[in-house]
């Protein structure tokens, strides 16, 4: 008898939140904002909210 465990959870890539630095997962971002073609994720609606004051500040390195 074979006993086999699917471990999705090697799978989660975590992306960083721009504003806070925070490392969190696409799947369970407060909210995503888009800005030169890329997608962005935030922790918090308040980090959403920082992105959207300044977008420049945050979605250029
Ligand atoms: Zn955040
Ligand atoms: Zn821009």
């Amino acid at each position: 008898m074979t006993h086999h465990t699917d471990d999705t959870t090697d799978n989660t890539v975590l992306v960083t939140d721009p504003v806070c630095g925070m490392l969190i997962d696409p799947a369970t971002a407060a909210t995503t904002r888009e800005h030169g073609g890329t997608t962005f994720y935030f922790c918090s609606i308040g980090c959403a909210k920082a992105f959207d004051a300044d977008p420049h500040r945050y979605g250029h390195p």
